[in-house]
C-alpha cells in the first residue's frame, strides 16, 4: 500500500484543506494500492502562489544551472525506476517488462534530451535591427492523464523548467503514485521551493481550479478530447494559452507492395500497446480489398500471441486496462461493433478465461469495419483492431484521413518515394514510415481534435516561451 497525506506546496509536505482521500485501485487485483489526498481550490490556490513566487529567481538563473537540476531529478528517476515500472503495472496494467523500458524508461530519456537542448539552445536571437528574447510565460498548470502517467508529466515538466516556467502538476486521480514519487526525488534534487509544485485531486474541482486561476499562464494538458475542450472552454475568461495533448484514431495504411507480414505485426502491436491504452495507437488497419484476408488472418495470428495476463509477472504481453469503468467502455464498444455488422474475427465481450478478476478485456480484431462504424471513429482505448478494406491508394488516403482526430499514422510500401509521398498527404501529427522509430527529439501533437501545440524537443519547448522582440 503506497499511501501519500500531503501534497507538495513551495517546497514543504502540505496537509491538504480539506481531509478527503481517492482510492488508488490495481487493475489486476481490483483491491485498493495506495490512496492520496484530493484537492481544492484552496489547495491550488496555495500552490500556484507558491510557483509564482518563485518564479522570478527560477528564470534568473543561467540556463546551464536550470540543466544541473534537470539532470539531478534524472539521476533520481534512473535510482527509482523499478519501483516506477511496478507502480505504473499495477495502477495501468501495462506488462512490466515493458514498463521498465517505456513507463520507467521513456521519462528519463525525454528529461535528458532536454538537459542536452540546454547545452546550448540560443534563449534570443536577431533578426534585422531587433532583438528576439524568447521569456518563461510564468506559472504553468500541468493536468495529465493515466495511460503513461509519469511520462505525460515530464513531457511537460522538462521543458517547462528548461524555459524558466514553474509548475503546479495536477495528475490524473486514477494513476497519480508516480507523481508524488517524482515530488520526493524532486525534494531530494533540492530544487528551489515553489519550483515544482503538486496537487492531486479530481478533474472538475483541482484541474478546473487550476485551470481559472488568474495567476495560472499556461495550462498544458494531455487527456480526452472531452476534457480538453472544457480546458479551452474555462481558458478564454482569463485569456490563457493552452496547449492540448488528446485522443486519436490513428491509421496505419498498408500499401498493395508492402511487407505484409511486418506492417500487419507492427500494427496489431502498436494497437495492443499498453492493453490499447496509448493515444497515438494505430487501431484502424487499412488492407488493399485483394489483400484482406492475408491481413486477417495475419492480423488474428498475432492477437493470439498477445495471452493476457498478470501485469507483473515477467512473460505477460497484455495486461488488464486502468478501471472498472475503462473495461465496460471497450466492451461497450465491442457490442456496438458487432451491432453495426463489424466480423468479429478474434476476441469479444467476454473477460478471458480464468480472469475475471481484474480489469481484463479480450484482445479483439474486427475485420470488414466501414468508415462509418462506431468503432471506425471513436477512440476506444483498449484491445480493439478494426481492418478496413480499401480499393485503390486515392480511396486509402482518403479513409485514413476522414477522422475528427490526427495525431499519428504509419505508412507501408516497398517503394520509399510512394510511402513519403503518401505519409506526406496524410493529416496527423507524426507519421511513421515503414516502422520507422520513436524519436525524442521531434515534435509530437495532433492535427485537427487531437490537439493544440507540440511536445518534445526545440518544438516541445517553445511552447513555454512568450516572445519579445526589442527593436534597435
Ligand atoms: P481525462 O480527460 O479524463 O483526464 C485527463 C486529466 O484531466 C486528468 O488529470 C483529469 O483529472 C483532468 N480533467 C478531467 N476533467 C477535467 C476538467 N473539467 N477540468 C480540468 N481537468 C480535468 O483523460 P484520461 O481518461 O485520463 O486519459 C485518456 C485520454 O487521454 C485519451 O483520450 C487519450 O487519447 C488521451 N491521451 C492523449 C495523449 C497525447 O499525447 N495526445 C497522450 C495520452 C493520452
Amino acid at each position: 500500500m503506497q499511501e501519500y497525506g500531503r501534497f507538495l506546496i513551495g517546497g514543504d509536505w502540505v496537509s491538504p484543506r480539506r481531509d478527503r482521500r481517492i482510492d488508488v485501485i490495481h487493475s489486476a487485483t481490483e483491491e485498493v494500492m495506495g490512496r492520496i489526498p484530493a484537492g481544492d481550490a484552496d489547495d491550488v490556490d496555495a500552490a500556484v502562489r507558491a510557483a509564482r513566487q518563485a518564479q522570478p529567481a527560477w528564470a534568473a538563473l543561467h540556463p546551464h544551472e536550470r540543466r544541473d537540476f534537470l539532470a539531478r531529478i534524472h539521476a533520481g528517476l534512473l535510482a527509482r525506476s523499478a519501483q516506477i515500472a511496478r507502480t505504473i503495472s499495477a495502477e495501468v496494467g501495462m506488462p512490466v517488462k515493458l514498463s521498465e523500458r517505456i513507463q520507467a524508461g521513456l521519462p528519463a530519456m525525454v528529461l535528458e534530451s532536454y538537459i542536452r537542448l540546454l547545452d546550448d539552445y540560443a534563449f534570443s536571437e536577431e533578426i534585422g535591427n531587433s532583438l528576439i528574447l524568447k521569456e518563461p510565460r510564468g506559472v504553468v498548470g500541468c493536468i495529465t492523464p493515466w495511460n503513461y502517467p509519469l511520462h505525460q508529466i515530464i513531457a511537460k515538466l522538462a521543458p517547462a523548467l528548461a524555459a524558466g516556467c514553474t509548475l503546479v502538476v495536477k495528475p490524473s486521480e486514477l494513476a497519480p503514485l508516480t507523481a508524488f514519487m517524482l515530488a520526493e526525488i524532486i525534494q531530494e534534487a533540492d530544487l528551489p521551493p515553489g519550483v515544482f509544485n503538486l496537487v492531486g485531486g479530481y478533474g472538475p474541482e483541482a484541474g478546473e481550479a487550476l485551470v481559472v486561476h488568474p495567476e495560472v499562464r499556461m495550462i498544458s494538458f494531455t487527456g480526452s478530447t472531452r476534457a480538453g475542450r472544457r480546458i479551452s472552454e474555462l481558458a478564454a475568461a482569463t485569456v490563457k494559452r493552452v496547449t492540448l495533448e488528446m485522443g486519436g484514431k490513428s491509421p496505419s495504411l498498408i500499401l498493395d507492395d508492402a511487407d505484409l507480414a511486418k506492417a500487419v505485426k507492427a500494427t496489431v502491436s502498436s494497437c495492443f500497446l499498453n492493453s490499447g491504452q496509448t493515444c497515438s495507437a494505430l487501431t484502424r488497419m487499412l488492407v488493399p480489398k485483394a489483400l484482406y484476408t492475408d491481413a486477417a488472418r495475419l492480423a488474428v495470428e498475432v492477437a493470439e500471441t498477445f495471452t493476457p495476463g498478470d501485469p507483473l509477472t515477467p512473460d505477460t504481453r497484455l495486461g488488464p486496462l486502468v478501471s472498472a469503468a475503462q473495461r465496460e467502455r471497450v466492451r461497450g464498444y465491442i457490442r456496438r461493433g458487432l451491432d453495426e455488422g463489424a466480423e468479429l474475427l478474434r476476441g469479444g465481450i467476454d473477460a478471458p478465461r480464468g480472469l475475471e478478476r481484474g480489469f481484463y478485456v479480450q484482445p479483439t480484431v474486427f475485420g470488414r469495419v466501414t468508415p462509418r462504424m462506431t468503432i471506425a471513429r471513436e477512440e476506444i482505448f483498449g484491445p480493439v483492431l478494426c481492418i478496413l478494406p480499401y480499393e485503390d491508394e486515392e480511396q486509402a488516403i482518403a479513409i485514413a484521413n476522414d477522422t475528427d482526430y490526427g495525431l499519428a499514422a504509419a505508412v507501408w510500401s516497398a517503394d520509399a518515394e510512394r510511402a513519403r509521398r503518401v505519409a506526406r498527404r496524410i493529416e496527423a501529427g507524426q507519421v511513421d514510415v515503414n516502422g520507422g522509430r520513436f524519436n525524442p527529439l521531434a515534435p509530437f501533437g495532433g492535427f485537427k481534435q487531437s490537439g493544440i501545440g507540440r511536445e518534445f524537443g526545440r518544438f516541445g519547448l517553445e511552447e513555454f516561451f512568450e516572445i519579445k522582440s526589442l527593436q534597435f
